[in-house]
């Protein structure tokens, strides 16, 4: 968007530079943009006030899920101008113009700012209705670094939204605070047209990818367009890829038209094993009995799937998260992401743990979902074991009642090394970077994931290697 009116714009990632501050500064930037998923809000403090020593004119605005829904950390000292809530594309626009006309921020929609001491929120404008009105996204500010060119599994999102409203998930208060009321939709997808064309614009730049990974809530969003799909992207792309999808609204000829597409590998939230949580609580809408319908269809067609699967949810005892272990052995997933569940104020679900004193609110884990839990459970050690065994518990032959025992034991770096051994084998296929490459990859984050780097400016929240590996985000293939 900034490009498109006349900016120059750029990005700086901190893991391919080998001095992120002065990477930035030597760009001399006017407006400087930070992303933060909640965890992460304060990792660019320090670089952020290092910046105004060097760039005094510099403005500082966040995005992203964090200041979307809790723009406290404008209060803090010499960090933020501005945040903005929900799409940012016109909005970022409107800011860097007034900024550099001297103008008010007060009145653009989607911008808080501090006002008399007060963080303040405005308005938001409606959701970006086609998403074919927008710009290609500009990849080349990624593309650049040569280890992300390299990478053989290219990212795109095809739509915005989902159907669901998982309550463990943002999307349902996005759906309540973006959209509620005004007419406007929630859930877009890109035409096929607009989709293929845009593959084939990044594809005639950098014609090393080999797959394509579709990082979309569900790639069968709207009725009709995966029929459409099946019919020009294998013509006009014919890159085979990787999506994610809701089994709650696949049907057989859904699948038939993955696979007619190029579709080599699914992923689906399974989260739990018990169905009334699933259900009831979960809020995701789908029942044991297409848990085991839609694999065996997928099975059918040759395509594989992955599960994620959520462990130490306040809705869920220790055997509810054995029976998510035996419904993942009854399916055969080609792989099972795990994370452990956490509480964000965000979600339907984290508001009322925070509102009932289920949260630890004193215990610090970062911004990591793969290594602590932050909820009063008396079966914490346990939780927190089997998230990281869960896979042995699946796939080992007789794993269940070993994991059962081992649990029981005290936290240990095994245990750690059992989960990051399967999320490295994971993540070196999913990614394509293979097992070395993406063993380069977990050095090259080591700074982040230990702490501030000698010498440099990096403030980093407490994380893991397996954290930086971002499954989560990344469909099986
Ligand atoms: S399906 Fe995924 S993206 Fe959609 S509401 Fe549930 S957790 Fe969120």
């Amino acid at each position: 968007m900034l490009k498109q009116a006349g900016h120059v714009a750029d990005a700086f990632i901190t893991a391919e530079e080998r001095d992120f501050a002065r990477a930035v500064e030597l760009f001399e930037p006017d407006v400087v943009g930070i992303y933060a998923t909640t965890g992460q809000e304060t990792w660019a403090l320090a670089a952020v006030r290092r910046w105004r020593r060097s760039l005094p004119h510099l403005k500082v605005v966040m995005g992203g899920p964090h200041p979307s829904f809790d723009i406290e950390v404008l209060r803090e000292d010499g960090y933020l101008d501005a945040s903005v809530k929900a799409e940012a594309e016109h909005t970022i626009l409107d800011l860097v113009e007034a900024w550099g006309a001297g103008r008010s921020i007060d009145e653009i929609p989607n911008v808080a700012s501090l006002r008399a001491g007060l963080p303040v929120q405005n308005p938001i404008r409606p959701v970006v209705g086609d998403l074919d009105s927008l710009p290609f996204p500009d990849v080349d500010v990624f593309y650049k670094y040569p280890f992300l060119r390299a990478k053989r599994v290219m990212q795109v999102h095809a739509s915005r939204g989902c159907q669901n409203s998982c309550t463990y998930c943002s999307v349902g208060l996005m759906k309540k605070e973006w959209v509620s009321g005004r007419g406007d939709r929630f859930n877009r997808t890109k035409s096929v047209d607009y989709l293929c064309e845009e593959m084939n614009d990044i594809l005639a730049r950098y014609p090393g990818f080999r797959m394509v990974n579709f990082g979309d809530a569900a790639l069968n969003m709207e009725r009709g367009w995966l029929e459409e799909f099946a019919t020009k992207w294998p013509e006009r792309v014919g890159l085979p890829f990787a999506c994610n999808i809701n089994i709650n609204y696949l049907n057989e000829d859904d699948i038939i038209n993955l696979k007619r597409s190029g579709c080599v590998s699914v992923q689906f939230g399974l989260e739990s094993g018990n169905e009334d949580v699933r259900l009831r609580v979960y809020k995701k809408g789908y029942t044991d009995e297409i848990v085991r319908r839609i694999p065996a269809l997928l099975r059918k067609h040759r395509i594989s799937f992955r599960t994620n699967n959520i462990m130490g949810s306040p809705a869920e005892t220790l055997e509810d998260m054995y029976q998510t272990v035996r419904q993942n052995r009854e399916i055969k997933p080609q792989g099972c992401t795990v994370l452990i569940y956490r509480p964000f104020r965000s979600t339907e679900l984290g508001r009322q743990d925070f509102e009932q004193g289920r949260v630890d609110i004193g215990k610090d884990i970062g911004p990591s979902i793969q290594s602590d839990s932050q909820m009063r459970r008396d079966d914490l050690r346990e939780v927190v074991n089997l998230q990281k065994l869960f896979n042995v518990a699946v796939y080992l032959p007789g794993g269940l009642p070993l994991v059962k025992q081992l649990v029981k034991l005290p936290r240990n770096g095994i245990f750690d090394m059992t989960l990051l051994g399967f999320l490295w084998y994971q993540h070196a296929v999913v990614s394509g970077y293979g097992m070395l490459d993406d063993l380069k990859l977990g050095w090259k984050n080591f700074g982040q994931i230990f702490g501030r780097r000698e010498g440099g400016t990096h403030e980093y929240g407490r994380t893991t290697l397996a954290d930086t590996m971002d499954l989560g985000g990344e469909a099986g293939i």
